[in-house]
């Protein structure tokens, strides 16, 4: 069969928290698909707070008390993260947790009294996450405090699946971790596999693709995690650190673009919490890394990069920075 005759193999998985689907060409891809599942798997035992023994259950359980040795990858991926908070002056912040766990996204239909937003506010100073690369330690300074590693951890599992499918010879492929989509190489026609940007207002409608190859495209948006209040505010999951409640940058959505998939996760949550301008000038830092924002208007910015790759559907205006 002639490589371009190729069926594509399409699975679903349910880890992480979310929906992942794994769209592989290639003769290895059932078997490229099952070695996915298990370093997906691996990573979550390993970075989920919400596994018992998993290293930052550890470290979250420790607080207070004493550092705690890491593996390397972990270490790594809380280094990323603390540069991160440097760089955003703190929007940026996974020692959110105790927040997170107040808002309770899964179930809240209400918001939490602003006493015990209040008292959280005490345990999430980024600064109190200890990392010590020559023990290979960290350490969390007060007890209660607790690392929740969601907005960089599916971009970091995306990171490994695409390493994976090159080690295993997959050509053309795409995955979605639940709104994180890793593409790699084009499809077997030769043309770009092209990525769909949801509309933040719409169900099952999109306000444009953007062609991508080798790369990760990566969205925060306010409709993925949210309740509706009783005085009928939208309250999503993305929290501003220094008034402990769902952010309010005039950006809806952000996709970062990028080869670096823990990298391109971090962003968008950051440009999401920081807004377009304070957004930009972060994403000026790195450089090869695009962004497409929507603001509460409904208005497209994207980066002069990303210009020409994106096409917008009908009723979108969009303007390039
Ligand atoms: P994402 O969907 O990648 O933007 O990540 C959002 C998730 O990150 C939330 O569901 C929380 O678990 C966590 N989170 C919430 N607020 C923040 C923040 N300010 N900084 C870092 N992580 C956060
Ligand atoms: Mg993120």
């Amino acid at each position: 069969m002639k490589r371009n005759e190729a069926k594509m193999i399409e699975q679903e998985y349910d880890a992480m928290n979310t929906k992942i689907t794994f769209g592989i060409y290639g003769r290895s891809a059932r078997q490229t698909i099952k070695r996915l599942k298990g370093e997906i798997s691996r990573i979550e035992k390993k970075l989920s707070r919400f596994v018992n023994g998993s290293e930052i259950d550890r470290i979250n359980q420790h607080s207070g008390r004493d550092p705690v040795k890491v593996s390397r990858e972990t270490l790594q991926m809380l280094e990323f993260s603390k540069r991160l908070y440097e760089m955003t002056r703190g929007a940026f912040n996974i020692l959110m947790g105790p927040l997170v766990d107040e808002w309770d996204y899964l179930h809240a239909e209400e918001k939490p009294d602003g006493l015990s937003i209040r008292n959280k506010m005490d345990l999430i100073d980024g600064d109190d996450l200890v990392l010590n690369p020559m023990e290979q330690s960290a350490w969390l300074r007060n007890p209660g405090q607790s690392i929740d590693l969601g907005a960089i951890g599916k971009g970091y599992a995306g990171d490994r699946c695409l390493e994976m499918l090159k080690q295993s010879g997959i050509e053309s492929a795409v995955i979605n971790l639940g709104g994180n989509v890793c593409v790699r190489g084009k499809k077997p026609d030769g043309t770009a596999w092209k990525v769909g940007i949801r509309h933040p207002r719409k169900e099952n409608a999109l306000i444009g693709y953007v062609e991508s190859e080798d790369e990760h495209v990566v969205t925060s948006g306010d409709y993925e995690r949210f309740f509706y209040d009783k005085e009928g505010i939208r309250r999503h999951h993305i929290l501003n650190p220094v008034t402990g409640y769902p952010t309010e940058s005039g950006l809806i959505s952000v996709t970062v673009i990028s080869e670096n998939g823990m990298a391109a996760d971090g962003l968008a949550t950051s440009l999401f919490i920081l807004g377009k301008k304070n957004g930009m000038r972060l994403l000026s830092l790195f450089p090869g890394t695009e962004a497409i924002m929507v603001d509460e208007r409904l208005e497209v910015t994207v980066t002069k990069g990303i210009e020409k790759s994106f096409i917008r559907f009908d009723g979108i205006t969009m303007n390039a920075i």
